[in-house]
């Protein structure tokens, strides 16, 4: 898999890679201090709590480093639908999910949702 389809898929679809939200979690324990507002604060107070800093940098780098598999099985199961908008001409990865131009040849083309909200 080529790297424009992996930064396409962090872009774009990271929070639907399993494991992402706990990623996230495990970073803003190891890097932020706490925020009252978080949602979830008790759980990455307890993140806190349990592992230091370093033990969760750590835990992070496991989950980034795995993510080249992850977006791979992503793509896998994905690619063949609305998520992954292909050029119809040359089969490059277009810049975003609703861009309809290709920035390789040039081509332009039509996703036929130009009465939703994109
Ligand atoms: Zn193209």
């Amino acid at each position: 898999m080529n790297t424009k389809i992996i930064e396409y898929i962090r872009k774009y679809y990271s929070w639907e890679i399993p494991g992402k939200t706990e990623a996230m979690q495990v970073f803003r324990a190891a890097y932020w201090p706490l925020n009252e507002k978080w949602p979830d604060l008790d759980v990455v107070a307890e993140l806190k709590n349990t592992f230091s800093t370093d033990e969760l940098i750590h835990k992070y780098s496991l989950w980034e480093d795995g993510f080249n598999s992850l977006a791979e099985a992503f793509y896998e199961e994905f690619k063949d639908t609305d998520k992954f908008n292909f050029c119809p001409s040359c089969g490059q990865i277009a810049r975003s999910p609703t861009f309809e131009r290709c920035e390789g040849c040039g081509c332009t083309w039509n996703l036929g949702n130009d009465d939703k909200n994109s």
